[in-house]
């Protein structure tokens, strides 16, 4: 734990590359190329790869975001509600995964939702 290791990921929207300071793992951060919002993936979820963490942080998900898991390798992705049935290239395994619908809150009625 004294020796500090960059924590090197991706934007899993426009692929900019980012290495930060293994301290910053887990912290939400805003991409400076797009904008959108990434968390710091933990170190964690290089190496634990096969069991979910309980990593999910109450304090950098809105309202307005999804959190869902990839299905391949469990990274755990937060993205705006309005990205919802996206395909998009994992951040941790670059497969491509399909971005959940919402769960239904039931004070918005949504009209999209064809199933
Ligand atoms: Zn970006
Ligand atoms: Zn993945």
């Amino acid at each position: 734990m004294n020796v500090q290791q960059e924590v090197v990921f991706f934007c899993w929207r426009c692929g900019q590359k980012f290495a930060v300071p293994g301290s910053l793992q887990g912290e939400p951060l805003k991409c400076p190329a797009c904008e959108c919002r990434l968390t710091v993936p933990t170190k964690e979820a290089f190496v634990d790869q096969k069991s979910p963490a309980p990593n999910v942080d109450p304090l950098v998900v809105t309202e307005n975001d999804l959190t869902f898991n990839c299905e391949h390798c469990n990274w755990e992705i937060i993205m705006d509600k309005r990205g919802a049935g996206m395909i998009l290239p994992c951040p941790g395994c670059g497969e491509l995964i399909e971005v959940p619908q919402p769960p239904q809150a039931s004070t918005d009625v949504c009209v999209d939702i064809n199933v």
